[in-house]
């Protein structure tokens, strides 16, 4: 039977350890504070603007909300971000994403500071990841590298193999990888042979998007697996992108939907913006 990797564990030390940060910056006179846009009222964005304000009042960092109407223009939206740019009491600055379609993503995501960038999204934070700079890290493959790091996982010199190639999950997480001396392969849809690649996997980082897309076939014996997809099946229960029953006797270490690569986000989140506030007030 594989280890289970407890993102459910691991998620709440990291927000302890916030905490402890926290409060320790708090005895300086310094107030973490994260800004959250959110635009619109899409109901999902709603639960997930409410669990990042729920883990602020947690960890003591202080949210600011700001839940503008649908209508708000791209310039409106752009010169609050302006604002709070200047505004040294706001360590982190998060648009809630999506926004409505008249608005331009790309040039929202521009627009924040790169200091205040706790998502990680800004062009700069990429960069800076890719030459290894200094710079916020997009939290979901940030939160897969503490799974592994603490669940005593060796990255070094091992075969990872990610499948899928997208700006917040799959690209950040093969540079996190190859970043820990990990060999790395990154696979999409265009990918030949996928079953083959990922069956030669040390590590293997499903972000597909698709329901138990991944059976045993696709895992090597005692591989690790990690599973980033999130589905609500017909049943109502979550899944990931692999087949856990499938998989979880042939895997080596394996994370669960839910409780494995998902509360690892907003611990992130936490862990950047406590980050942020110690770096923009130069304390430790
Ligand atoms: P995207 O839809 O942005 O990207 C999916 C990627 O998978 C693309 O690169 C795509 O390739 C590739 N892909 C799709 N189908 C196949 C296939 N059959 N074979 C190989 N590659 C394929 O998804 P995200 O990266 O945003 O998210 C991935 C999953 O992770 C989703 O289930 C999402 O809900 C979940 N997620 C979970 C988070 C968490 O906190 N746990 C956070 C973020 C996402 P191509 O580029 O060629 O189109």
């Amino acid at each position: 039977m594989a280890l289970i990797i407890d993102g459910k564990k691991i998620s709440s030390d990291i927000k302890e350890e916030v905490k402890t940060k926290v409060a320790a910056l708090k005895s300086k006179g310094i107030r973490p504070c994260l800004a959250v846009i959110q635009v619109g009222k899409d109901p999902a964005s709603t639960v997930y603007v409410g669990n990042k304000k729920k883990a602020c009042a947690y960890t003591g960092i202080e949210s600011r909300a700001y839940e503008l109407p649908e209508e708000t223009t791209q310039e409106q939206l752009l010169e609050l971000i302006r604002r709070l740019n200047e505004d040294d009491t706001v360590h982190g600055i998060l648009v809630q994403l999506p926004v409505p379609d008249h608005m331009d993503e790309k040039e929202i995501i521009r627009t924040i500071s790169p200091a205040k960038d706790v998502d990680g999204f800004h062009p700069q934070s990429v960069g800076a990841l890719s030459i290894g700079e200094p710079g916020f890290v997009s939290c979901t493959p940030a939160g897969i590298i503490q799974l592994l790091k603490r669940s005593g996982i060796e990255i070094d010199g091992k075969n990872c193999v990610v499948v899928g190639r997208s700006n917040i999950v799959g690209k950040p997480m093969a540079m996190l990888l190859l970043r820990e001396n990990g060999t790395v392969t990154v696979c999409h849809s265009h990918t030949r042979n996928l079953r083959e690649i990922c069956s030669r996997a040390d590590i293997l980082v499903a972000a597909i998007g698709k329901p138990k897309f991944f059976d045993a076939s696709y895992v090597k014996d005692q591989a690790v697996v990690i599973d980033v997809g999130i589905h609500r099946g017909a049943d109502n229960k979550l899944c990931g992108d692999v087949d856990y029953e499938a998989v979880a006797d042939k895997a080596g270490a394996i994370t669960p939907v839910p409780g494995g690569v998902g509360p690892m986000t907003i611990a992130m989140l936490m862990s950047n913006c406590a980050e942020s506030a110690v770096r923009m007030c130069g304390h430790e």
